[in-house]
């Protein structure tokens, strides 16, 4: 492969109507900056290691860094939206931001301002990975300050132990980014880590990730209007108007009883129980 090929490549699939496209834009200093580094999980991006043993390989630079025009020209010519990846994204949540990290953001906000004098939209991969709980909002609320350019968070999962339900830990750290900033959501499948998700897997990821940018709107643009009229609905107890408003109505329909309150609680129901005594 030579970077005539990955240029190639790179037209090639812009001609067939895509519409947004990730490059990796590790430089040979922050490989150098890498490989002292004690790091548990490495270097987990794939785009990010193809482009990274590319130019280890060939002892280059970054092909897409330096031939950073053409690939401009391509974007333009096509509309392509360029999603600048995140090739330095912790792979754990013990694995904590590093220069590498650090230099990549600042190296894409400067590919960025490039790129928009040149008429190409960007997206930028920043604070994506594995990521403590606690560090989510710092990290989205340091790059917001650094740069205007939308926010696009791979997650974050806050926890390593949930295998088999990383949907479910990728939709609480996908809230916390979205809340605290992030803009643009990479959901993650329950099959993370461990297969090809199947198209039900995917579905479930889908579903996580609507919730987590739900969540997040809600915080940022105060979007909460549905979640408004679905408290007046379940505080009348009306339990088919409740499940209109639910993100899935067929799904909440399907677990729906069909007495006055429902059967969690039945007749000890606290919201008829109130109406009674107040
Ligand atoms: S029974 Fe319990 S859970 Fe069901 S509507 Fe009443 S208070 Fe809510």
């Amino acid at each position: 492969m030579t970077a005539d090929d990955i240029l190639a490549m790179l037209r090639r699939q812009t001609e067939e109507e895509i519409s947004s496209v990730v490059i990796h834009c590790v430089s040979r200093a922050m490989l150098d900056a890498f490989r002292g580094k004690k790091r548990i999980m490495g270097m987990v991006s794939k785009g990010g290691a193809i482009t990274s043993a590319f130019m280890l390989l060939n002892n280059c630079e970054n092909p897409f860094i330096e031939r950073f025009e053409e690939v401009l020209s391509i974007c333009r010519k096509h509309d392509i939206v360029l999603s600048l990846g995140n090739t330095a994204r912790s792979g754990c949540i013990h694995d904590l931001r590093d220069k590498m990290q650090i230099e990549e953001i600042r190296q894409n906000i400067a590919l960025a301002h490039q790129a928009h004098e040149n008429g190409v939209q960007v997206i930028i991969e920043g604070c994506g990975g594995h990521i403590r709980s606690d560090r989510i909002p710092k990290y989205v609320k340091q790059y917001k300050k650094q740069s205007p350019y939308p926010l696009f968070v791979a997650g974050p999962l806050p926890t390593d132990i949930a295998a088999g339900y990383d949907h479910i830990a990728g939709c609480a750290g996908g809230s916390m980014a979205s809340a605290a900033g992030a803009d643009y959501l990479c959901y993650i499948t329950p099959a993370e880590h461990l297969g090809l998700p199947d198209p039900e897997a995917v579905r479930q990821g889908l579903i996580a990730f609507k919730i987590a940018a739900h969540i997040g709107d809600a915080a940022k643009y105060g979007k909460d209007a549905r979640d408004k009229k679905i408290a007046v609905m379940r505080a009348a107890l009306d339990r088919k108007g409740q499940n209109r408003y639910a993100l899935y109505p067929a799904r909440a329909q399907a677990f729906s009883d069909d007495g006055e309150e429902c059967t969690m609680c039945g007749e000890f129901c606290a919201i008829k129980i109130l109406r009674t005594f107040l």
